[in-house]
C-alpha cells in the first residue's frame, strides 16, 4: 500500500521538535518574510539552518513556505535568500506565484518546488500545467472532493499530490479573503489573518437598524461565515486509495500541545493502516484524542461532497478537553525524576497525563519537588518542578491536564 508522508505544521523551532518526537515525516515551516504567516510563525535563516540539520537527523524533510504573493519589492529578499536556503539543505520550497517559481528556477534550479494551496489548484490540466513547468508538487485546493483527487491522481502522472487532512478551514477560496484586513487591518494575505469570520454577525433590514433579524443557530446569533475544523482522520484508507504522496496538517500558529496530540494521532493511524490494511479499524482512542486539543467541532468538509458548503458551527467558543501542562526538559535517571518546565498553573494531587510518542501515561503532582528541593504544593507557568518517574522520557515530551469545562 502506498504510504504517503505526514507533513506537520513547524511554527518555530521548539514545535519543530514537537513535530519531529511524535512522527512527522516531514514539516513546513515560514521562511521569515515570505510566507503567508504572521512573523510569530516564521523562521529566521539562522534558525531554519538549524532546523534543518535537527530535522534532517531524524530523517524528517523540511519544507519552506515561501508562498506570499510577491511583490516587486519582495523579489529582491527572495532572490538572496532562496539560493541560501537551498545551499542549506532544504528539500521544497512552498510557492504560490508564478513569478516567484521562475526566481527559483533561475536562482536555485535543483530546488523543489511545492505550489502552495493559494494557488487553488482544482483541476487535471491545471495540475498538468504546474507539472509541466517544473513543480514538483501540488498542493491541491481544499475544495476539492476525494472523487476528484483522485480522478487528478490518475490521469496525471509525475507529479506528487499533496491535501490537507486536518485543521481550520476558512470560508473563502482558501484564504482569499479580505474580512481580517478590512476589519483590523491585518490582511490574511499577507498571513496575519485575525479570523473575524469566527465572529457572531447579524442581518439587518436597511431602514430597520435597531431591530436585527436573528438567523438562529444557537438561540443567539448565527455563525453564517464560521468553518467547523477539517478532520478526515477516519477517511485515511479513502485518501490513501486516491494515490497522494502527502497529508498536511495545517497549523503554524497552533500550540505545541496542538502539534504534539494531532500529529500523534494521524502517525498512530496511518501505521496501522499501511502495516495492516485488511484489518484497519479507526480507533476511537484516535479520535478522542482530537478532542483534547483545541476545536471549533470538526467536519469532512468537501471531501464527500463538491459543492457543498462546509458546514458552520454553533460552538463559536473554541473548546478542548485538556490544556497543556508542562515541557519536559530533561529525564534525571539517578533520581528517577522528571524536570518539567510548566505551562500552566499546577497543584499537588492533581493528575496529569505524560504524552510519550506511542503512549499516554497518567501521572499525579502530590510530589512536586522545586529546584531547591522543597515539596511545593504549586507550581506556575514558567516554573521548574521534579515528578517522579520511573522511566526514561525523552526531552521534548509534553504533559497536558483536564480543562473541567464539559464539552457542547
Ligand atoms: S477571516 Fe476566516 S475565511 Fe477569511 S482568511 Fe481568515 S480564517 Fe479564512
Amino acid at each position: 500500500m502506498n504510504k504517503p508522508e505526514l507533513l506537520i505544521p513547524a511554527g518555530n523551532l521548539e514545535k519543530l521538535d514537537t513535530a519531529v518526537l511524535y512522527g512527522a515525516d516531514a514539516v513546513y515551516v515560514g521562511v521569515a518574510g515570505l510566507s503567508l504567516r504572521a512573523q510569530s510563525a516564521e523562521m529566521t535563516p539562522a534558525d531554519l539552518a538549524e532546523g534543518i540539520k535537527k530535522a534532517h537527523a531524524q530523517n524528517v524533510k523540511v519544507y519552506g513556505a515561501a508562498n506570499t504573493f510577491a511583490r516587486n519589492a519582495d523579489l529582491a529578499k527572495a532572490g538572496e535568500i532562496i539560493p541560501q536556503l537551498a545551499e542549506g539543505g532544504i528539500d521544497a520550497i512552498i510557492v504560490s506565484d508564478p513569478g516567484m517559481i521562475s526566481l527559483i528556477q533561475k536562482s536555485a534550479p535543483q530546488l523543489p518546488i511545492h505550489l502552495s494551496t493559494q494557488a487553488n489548484t482544482t483541476n487535471s490540466q491545471s495540475v498538468r500545467f504546474w507539472r509541466d513547468q517544473g513543480v514538483r508538487r501540488i498542493v491541491l485546493s481544499r475544495e476539492l472532493s476525494l472523487k476528484e483527487v483522485s480522478e487528478i491522481a490518475r490521469t496525471v502522472p509525475g507529479v506528487e499530490l499533496e491535501v490537507f487532512v486536518h485543521g481550520a478551514m476558512c470560508v473563502s477560496y482558501s484564504g482569499r479573503c479580505y474580512l481580517s484586513a478590512y476589519f483590523n487591518r491585518r490582511s490574511a494575505n499577507e498571513g496575519d489573518c485575525s479570523q473575524p469570520c469566527r465572529w457572531e454577525y447579524r442581518l439587518y433590514e436597511s431602514t430597520r437598524p435597531h431591530d436585527p433579524l436573528i438567523y438562529e443557530e444557537d438561540g443567539r446569533y448565527s455563525y453564517l461565515l464560521s468553518s467547523r475544523d477539517l478532520c478526515l482522520l477516519e477517511y485515511l484508507p479513502e485518501i490513501l486509495s486516491a494515490g497522494v504522496a502527502s497529508l498536511k496538517i495545517e497549523g503554524r500558529m497552533k500550540s505545541s500541545y496542538y502539534i504534539a496530540t494531532v500529529t500523534r494521532a494521524y502517525r498512530q493511524a496511518l501505521d496501522q493502516l499501511t502495516q495492516n490494511p485488511e484489518n484497519y479499524r479507526c480507533n476511537p482512542l484516535w479520535l478522542n484524542e482530537l478532542q483534547k486539543v483545541s476545536n471549533r467541532g470538526y467536519t469532512t468538509g468537501f471531501a464527500f461532497a463538491s459543492e457543498k458548503i462546509t458546514a458552520t458551527s454553533p460552538d463559536i467558543k473554541y473548546q478542548q478537553s485538556h490544556e497543556p501542562a508542562g515541557v519536559v526538559l530533561q529525564y534525571d535517571s539517578v533520581n528517577k525524576r522528571i524536570l518539567l518546565s510548566s505551562k500552566n498553573h499546577l497543584t499537588a494531587g492533581e493528575e496529569m497525563e505524560l504524552l510519550l510518542p506511542r503512549d499516554t501515561v497518567k501521572i499525579k503532582t502530590a510530589a512536586m519537588i522545586d529546584m531547591n528541593g522543597n515539596k511545593i504544593s504549586e507550581a506556575h507557568g514558567g516554573d521548574c518542578v521534579y515528578l517522579p518517574f520511573n522511566d526514561d522520557v525523552p526531552a521534548g515530551a509534553l504533559l497536558r491536564k483536564a480543562t473541567g469545562k464539559k464539552l457542547k
